[in-house]
């Protein structure tokens, strides 16, 4: 049963329905019309028939002035002469009583059918109709054809020929049975036909849900054949298969971000278990000694507080990270950005550092930003050269270019390798002369400093020749003319 509750079956019951209901209607007109046409026929060959008869009589009445008896008479006469076969005849007065009626020769004993007085008074004033039909007073129906007398312009009766319609409703009764037999075989190829060619256009349909039950099982990779017509099925299959490969990317984009959190605590976990192995070893060889001399107690106590500061850098710039990276700026506001940078380098205190400093600075820049962001982003840029180009000048420049704002920093240090360069904004990415050295980070503070610049909607670039030092720029959008005003 829920079989036929699928579209396919719905749609051919449908289909079926429309086309019976069609059927009937054309097959009901057919009849009518079929009907129409035969009685008319009928009417014109009875009339055709019996033209010079008509005529003659016609001719009789108009010779000689009519009285009542006379008509009477005639009109007798008249009426024998006229019913044969299968026609009967009648003659009635000018006040559309019957004059006198003559039945059929094949059916003597029958009175022949009269119709209503106001229809032979209407064909008197008027014209007749082409036909009339009346049932006989044995209940049997007739085709009445009727022709007006006249002796000059006056009438002065109505001639009725008539036939049993029983030869027409005999034809009609054979066509009636071959339209029947006709539609009920249309319906049954339909009936056979239709599932086929419904299931065929509807395949596209069945082969969307599996691919549906497929993706949904995981495999996204899943699409539908897109038929050629460019039709709603055609358009369906397509608007599905964009959807598909869009939820194929949602999910290959929540598998790399997985993938990425997944390398990022473990490397967060690898890089706070340093520090704590190293306290731990501490603290282990000072409990193991029965007297430890001040001396090594020192030299422990020291060491432990480096690794508990550099613990501490660690957090503060996970913390840092995460939070740059999981909400959008909060504090944003307007910023002249060359006075904040004046400030921020002032506030580095480089030369005090003994670092060579030159600033070339473009006045007039707004920004809209987070300030202590962004002085986290000079703060670090900075740092890095102090570490990484130690004793180099740190040329600070700031200019505007293609709408956005530039903030560079360059020094004159060793550079960066060509295969650190690609990895250096990646979280604790070190790079080879970092690895080894003390000075060396946790390699989050570029990471820091792009995922700041790309909250403000800015990009941050490196260039570097080995040896030739490094530059590094942020670029960030300026302010609107509407923030600016
Ligand atoms: P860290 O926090 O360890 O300093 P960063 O993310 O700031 O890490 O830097 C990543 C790597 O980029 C460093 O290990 C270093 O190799 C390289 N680097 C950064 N700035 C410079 C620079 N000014 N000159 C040379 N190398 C640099």
């Amino acid at each position: 049963m829920a079989r036929f509750r699928s579209l396919r079956w719905r749609l051919t019951f449908l289909y079926l329905g429309l086309l019976a209901v069609l059927l009937v209607i054309g097959g009901v007109a057919q009849y009518f019309a079929a009907r129409e046409v035969l009685l008319r026929t009928n009417a014109d060959t009875l009339s055709s028939e019996y033209t010079a008869d008509l005529a003659a009589f016609r001719r009789q009445i108009a010779s000689r002035p009519v009285t009542a008896p006379r008509l009477v008479l005639l009109s007798h006469q008249f009426a024998v002469q006229l019913a044969s076969g299968h026609t009967s005849a009648a003659i009635i007065g000018p006040d559309g009583g019957l004059i006198t009626s003559q039945a059929s020769s094949l059916t003597p004993e029958l009175t022949p059918p009269t119709l209503p007085v106001q229809d032979y008074l209407d064909a008197l004033r008027s014209k007749p109709k082409p036909y009339y039909v009346a049932t006989a007073s044995d209940g049997s129906t007739h085709l009445v054809v009727l022709n007006v007398l006249k002796n000059g312009i006056r009438p002065v009766g109505v001639v009725q020929l008539s036939i049993p319609t029983s030869a027409v409703d005999q034809a009609l009764r054979a066509d009636r049975e071959l339209a029947i037999v006709g539609s009920l075989l249309v319906l049954l190829v339909a009936l056979l036909l239709s599932p086929l060619i419904i299931g065929r256009a509807l395949q596209p349909l069945e082969e969307m849900s599996s691919t549906a039950d497929a993706i949904a099982g995981g495999d996204y990779k899943q699409r539908v054949r897109v038929p050629r017509s460019d039709d709603e099925i055609g358009r369906l299959a397509l608007a599905f298969n964009q959807m598909a490969a869009g939820v194929d990317q949602a999910f290959e984009v929540r598998r790399e971000s997985e993938e990425q959190m997944r390398h990022f605590v473990a490397d967060a976990s690898h890089e706070l278990r340093t520090p704590l192995t190293a306290i731990a070893g501490y603290i282990d060889v000072l409990s193991r000694r029965q007297v430890v001399d001040p001396e090594t107690l020192r030299q422990s106590l020291d060491a432990m507080a480096r690794e508990s500061t550099r613990m501490t850098r660690l957090v503060n710039d996970l913390l840092t990270l995460t939070r740059f990276e999981s909400s959008p700026l909060g504090r944003r506001q307007l910023l002249q950005l060359d006075t904040f940078l004046n400030q921020a380098l002032d506030e580095l205190g480089l030369p005090q550092r003994g670092t060579g400093e030159s600033r070339q600075i473009q006045p007039g820049i707004l920004v809209e930003a987070d300030p202590e962001a962004l002085k986290q982003v000079i703060g670090n840029l900075a740092q890095n050269a102090l570490k990484y180009a130690p004793g180099s000048e740190q040329r600070w420049s700031l200019f505007t270019a293609n709408g956005m704002a530039a903030m560079r920093v360059s020094d004159t240090g060793p550079g960066i390798a060509r295969r650190d360069l690609p990895h250096i904004f990646e979280r604790f990415y070190r790079g080879e002369a970092a690895r080894d050295r003390t000075t060396g980070g946790s390699g989050l503070g570029l990471a820091i400093v792009k995922s700041i610049v790309e909250a403000h909607e800015g990009k941050i670039e490196v260039a570097s020749e080995p040896g030739h030092g490094a530059t590094f720029t942020a670029w960030l959008p300026l302010a609107s003319q509407q923030q600016a005003a």
